[in-house]
């Protein structure tokens, strides 16, 4: 192998977990080359045209997988520099404090975490500033205990999701609102990179006001010369030394050809669900059953959340243009009826009539697909499923992705649902209609019943879990993999049980937390990274600057 092929560390994926390690490691010095399988997304018009995106699927990947009877699979996700947090709603919240224990929930047991939210918190407070998060410490009743405020306001309502939060208040609930990481800055509209528009979540942002990963993290670290991106670079395969303890060599698809790499250190990143895949695809005779699968567990306990997207008709329009702002947890660990956790309510971006078109839902009486987007509310659930081995990523003869899931742990979803409805029923505030404002709750045929499909990969969790036995997981509770010393993975794949909120900053705080390990093992300096002058990153918003270093 040619010395250009050699790096100290090499990234496999620029995703949440990826681009926010890259953006810690960058400053160190250390030759890191970083591997991703897809491009930038182009900006252009298309970026936030509902048909392109949501009917058309273009920036989407047109991979087809196959569920455990063989039939097709189109999933939800997205190969490029950023990786899902390109189209993400950059929705950002913590796990909650006991989301870290063993949680008794009405389908089982939900497993403890190897670590603490303590060792993570410091991560999230610094991951948080990274992501730009606005949002207001003590308004959500489960929030846990923070070292350090919110370095930007909460995004405010629009006044009919004003009237949702009083109306919720009023019900005795606490709402609150939802941690968005978007670049806004109301006090000065004029500068605000952010011009808060309608079409922020699932979509990429032409105006690179969204805080996602290529923006904040990869685009800022390629200023530092030490740090080389190859996109258009599919990691096919993992090579080991003879003793099965060392990854050796990384091999991977690029301009036609096959390439291989090699580095001290290699951290896997894809996705759950591609880097189970990665790692199954990577068996030797060391590794029969699959690179660090001793254990039997790569692949397995995939979760991805019960989600499901609620449209609240009422007789009054929705004219909310950012829709994202509220949310409620008061559901979040049960009732007084309910002694099980439900989950969390918040709302998805305004939906439209373009976006209804391509999984029309059950219409309201005398409602058109127009009207009904024009007058809906649209809500967001999310309960946690449960880990079970059978739920899993396994390869077909070639090497094709598998996904099997049978869903579970649902009776805490169907109440939250409930409690929504109830909840929609007991608003009596509308001037105009009084009780009859409210027409009726949809879910979106495009989803099985109420629940997102399959294919819908969005949250995708746990197929590599972290863990302190070897046999019952993949990696040790720094990431590091029990069985091969130099390799890490750092998506959503280790976590061990999924929690009901959004995942993506706790990849992120959780990438944070590995890089200053993989710094202290490889000897380099563990300040938290600066965005380089100039980048497209620093929107003058927040100075992160801690580090002595500069960027060439
Ligand atoms: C529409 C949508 C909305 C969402 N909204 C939210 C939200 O509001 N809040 C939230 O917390 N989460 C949200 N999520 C989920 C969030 O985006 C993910 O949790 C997060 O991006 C996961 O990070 P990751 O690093 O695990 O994977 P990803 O971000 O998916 O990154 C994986 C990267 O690996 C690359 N890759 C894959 N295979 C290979 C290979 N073999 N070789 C090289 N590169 C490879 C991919 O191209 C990609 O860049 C949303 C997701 C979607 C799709
Ligand atoms: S301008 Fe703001 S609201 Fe619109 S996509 Fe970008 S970050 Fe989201």
């Amino acid at each position: 192998m040619s010395e250009a092929n050699r790096y100290d560390i090499i990234i496999v994926g620029t995703g949440a977990g990826g681009g926010t390690l890259l953006h810690r490691l960058a400053p160190s010095g250390k030759r890191i080359l970083v591997l991703e399988r897809g491009d930038y997304v182009p900006r252009e018009p298309d970026n936030w045209s509902p048909r392109a995106v949501n009917v058309e699927r273009k920036y989407q990947t047109d991979e087809v997988w196959h569920d455990v009877d063989g039939r097709d699979l189109h999933p939800h996700t997205n190969y490029c520099v950023g990786g899902n947090t390109k189209f993400y709603g950059a929705a950002l919240f913590r796990l909650r404090e006991r989301d870290f224990g063993e949680l008794r929930h009405h389908g089982g047991i939900s497993p403890a975490w190897p670590i603490e939210y303590d060792d993570l918190e410091p991560y999230y407070t610094e991951a948080e500033r990274l992501y730009r998060v606005h949002a207001m410490r003590g308004e959500d009743p489960t929030e846990p205990p923070a070292s350090a405020p919110y370095a930007h306001p909460p995004v405010s309502h629009e006044p009919r999701i004003r009237v949702l939060h009083e109306d919720l208040s009023a019900q005795g609930l606490r709402p609150f609102h939802t941690p968005l990481g978007v670049m806004l800055d109301e006090a000065r509209p004029r500068q605000s990179p952010c011009i808060r528009c309608p079409t922020c979540d699932g979509y990429p942002c032409l105006v690179s006001a969204k805080a996602d990963a290529q923006i904040l993290c990869v685009d800022p670290a390629l200023a530092w010369d030490n740090v080389t991106l190859l996109t258009g670079t599919r990691a096919t395969r993992l090579e080991t030394d003879p003793s099965g303890r060392e990854v050796a060599g990384v091999l991977a698809r690029r301009n036609g050809g096959e390439e291989r790499f090699r580095a001290d250190v290699v951290v896997v990143s894809c996705g759950a669900i591609n880097s189970a895949a990665l790692l199954l695809r990577s068996a030797n005779d060391r590794h029969p059953r699959g690179l660090a699968n001793g254990s039997d567990m790569v692949g397995r306990n995939y979760m991805g959340h019960v989600n499901s997207v609620l449209m609240a008709v009422s007789k009054c329009p929705n004219p909310t243009v950012f829709q994202k702002s509220l949310s409620v947890n008061d559901f979040y660990f049960g009732s007084e009826d309910w002694d099980a956790p439900m989950g969390h309510i918040s709302f998805v971006g305004k939906l439209d009539r373009e976006t209804l078109s391509a999984g029309a839902p059950r219409l309201a009486p005398g409602f058109t697909l127009e009207l009904m987007a024009r007058h809906s509310l649209d809500f967001w659930m999310t309960s946690e499923d449960l880990p079970d081995p059978d739920n899993c990523v396994t390869l077909d003869r070639d090497g094709g992705i598998v996904l099997s899931y049978r869903p579970n742990n649902e009776e805490g979803h169907r109440r939250l649902t409930a409690q929504l409805k109830a909840l929609l029923n007991g608003q009596r505030r509308c001037p105009h209609h009084g009780d009859s404002c409210h027409v009726g709750v949809f879910a979106r045929s495009l989803f099985v019943g109420q629940r997102i499909p399959l294919a819908g990969v969005a949250h995708q969790n746990g197929t590599v879990r972290f863990g302190r036995d070897p046999s019952t997981s993949v990696l040790d509770p720094m990431c590091r993999a029990h069985e091969v010393d130099n390799l890490y993975v750092v998506d959503a794949s280790f976590f061990p049980s999924s929690a009901a909120v959004n995942p993506a900053l706790t990849v992120m705080a959780n990438a944070l937390r590995v890089g200053d390990h993989i710094l202290e093992r490889l000897g380099a300096r563990s300040e938290p990274a600066r965005i380089a002058p100039h980048s497209p990153g620093n929107d003058g918003l927040e100075p992160v600057a801690r580090d002595a270093r500069s960027p060439s």
